[in-house]
């Protein structure tokens, strides 16, 4: 029985319009993300068994994506964040980084996940790699969920990927633009009236 707090959604397409007026395509549904995310855990769990996994989470785009994996995940997990601001332009990034935020606690012999929202050139995460492979984890691999193909063209070892897509911009599930935007539970596009209106 339905009572008066409880919620049924039927999903009949789960490319229906977006819920959002500034959302342009939805390139990722909700229902996508949240099957995804149970398999990429699936794989995690089979890959790490009998072992911690450190999850490092890049700030703040990969939020949502390390709640919903961290809980989707039987692996035992503990949780770190890092925060990175890479200089260059609003909408492309030139590989030089900045920590603005570095990890609370050594990595050393710890099995490192580092959990990413998006690669799109790869410099952001290839720096990134870099910089924790010297600090001596027992392993370091990488969960991103979204991943563009130019991220393909530099040599990037990226063990588990969401979802390959076209290189546009793209908002939601942690995605922000001028930082609005990331708690759309979906990944799409903006309308041009929504980039024009700068976020
Ligand atoms: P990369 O160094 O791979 O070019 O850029 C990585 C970072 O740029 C991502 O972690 C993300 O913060 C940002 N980024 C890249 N593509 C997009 C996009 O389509 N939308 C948003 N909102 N951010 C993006």
């Amino acid at each position: 029985m339905v009572g008066p707090h409880r919620y049924v959604r039927v999903v009949t397409d789960t490319h229906a319009a977006p819920s959002h007026p500034d959302i342009g395509e939805v390139l990722v549904s909700t229902e996508e993300i949240a099957s995804k995310i149970t398999e990429l855990a699936r794989r995690v769990d089979a890959d790490y068994a009998g072992r911690e996994v450190l999850l490092v989470g890049v700030l703040k785009g990969a939020v949502m994506l390390m709640a919903d994996l961290s809980r989707a995940l039987e692996t035992p997990v503990t949780m770190e964040f890092m925060a990175v601001s890479s200089y260059g332009s609003s909408t492309s990034s030139s590989g030089v980084v900045r920590i603005l935020k570095d990890l609370d606690r050594s990595i050393e012999g710890r099995h490192v996940l580092v959990v990413e929202d998006i690669i799109d050139s790869g410099l952001t995460l290839s720096w990134l790699l870099k910089n924790l492979r010297s600090r001596g984890p027992a392993s370091l691999e990488v969960l991103a969920l979204l991943r563009k193909p130019e991220s393909q063209a530099i040599d990037l070892d990226v063990r588990y990927v969401g979802f390959d897509i076209p290189s546009a911009f793209v908002v939601g599930y942690g995605l922000d633009y001028a930082e609005r935007y990331r708690t759309l539970s979906f990944v799409g596009t903006l309308t041009p009236a929504a980039i024009a209106a700068g976020g």
